[in-house]
């Protein structure tokens, strides 16, 4: 499937947001996806998109190989954002900071099982991430509230202030929920005075019970999270991680 690069904006230095659309009617879309879905012997019943799932993009004729990004929000006319970082010696985001509105890349529908699960409303839900991992974690929050989650918990690490994201939707979502917790920390300098890594955040939370975390980034941080929980008596049913490297 084609998707055409709608819009952009930058959201931190590093860090740009990308608008895409499905270059196709919606009937053509759905027709698509479950075209796609057969050939990848995936279950043709899910709904086209649940928060938490990501898509592969594919610069065809430029790149053999596809690179995946969640979906930070997803709109019902076929539109989507990704949240992505530029890594400056990476070819594929480099090649895509340099486009413009209107360039065409090859894409997947949404993908993964990063969703949420069908936990009662008072199990605590605790959401972990470094930087753009935030990007799935965004819309899982919002469907968590929305369903009536009684307590909701995201902690996110940065190295600066400055590397905040999302800030608009999280102070939103903040004073329209008062079930909802939101600390970040920076690791090279405070923000609003928390300094150190993401851990410090969770392990002071790890009561009541019962809980379901959710952790997304990059592997050293979700290896050294997994770590902890195990150490704190959680196991393997207590937390789904969604890996960017
Ligand atoms: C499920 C998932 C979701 C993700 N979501 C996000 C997100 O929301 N935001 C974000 O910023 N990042 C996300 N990522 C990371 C993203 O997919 C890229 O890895 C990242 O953008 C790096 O791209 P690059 O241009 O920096 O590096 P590149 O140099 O383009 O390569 C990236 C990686 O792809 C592999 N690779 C490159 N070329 C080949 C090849 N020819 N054959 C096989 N492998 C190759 C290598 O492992 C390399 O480390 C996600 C990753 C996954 C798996």
């Amino acid at each position: 499937m084609k998707v055409q690069l709608v819009s952009f904006f930058d959201e931190s230095p590093r860090v740009r947001r990308f608008r895409f659309r499905y270059d196709l009617n919606p009937e053509a879309f759905e027709e698509a996806v479950a075209a796609y879905r057969q050939y990848a012997g995936l279950p043709a019943t899910d709904p086209v998109y649940r928060p938490g799932q990501y898509v592969s993009l594919l610069a065809e004729g430029v790149f053999e190989h596809a690179r995946s990004y969640s979906i930070c929000q997803w709109w019902p006319h076929l539109e989507f954002e990704l949240c992505i970082v530029l890594n400056e010696e990476g070819a594929f985001t480099r090649w895509l900071f340099a486009q413009e509105a209107g360039a065409v890349l090859d894409c997947t529908p949404p993908l993964g099982r990063f969703v949420l699960e069908d936990d009662s409303l008072d199990t605590r839900l605790v959401f972990i991430a470094t930087g753009t991992g935030l990007a799935p974690l965004i819309p899982m929050v919002e469907q968590a509230l929305k369903r009536g989650h009684q307590q909701v918990h995201l902690y996110a690490g940065h190295r600066y202030s400055e590397d905040e994201l999302f800030e608009k939707e999280l102070q939103n979502l903040q004073a329209e929920f008062p079930q909802f917790e939101y600390l970040a920390t920076g690791s090279r300098e405070p923000i609003r005075s928390q300094q150190g890594y993401v851990h410090a955040l969770y392990e002071q939370h790890l009561t009541p019970q019962p809980i379901r975390f959710y952790a997304c980034g990059w592997k050293a941080m979700l290896h050294e999270c997994r770590d902890r929980l195990k150490q704190a008596g959680f196991t393997r049913r207590d937390y789904r991680i969604e890996a960017y490297d």
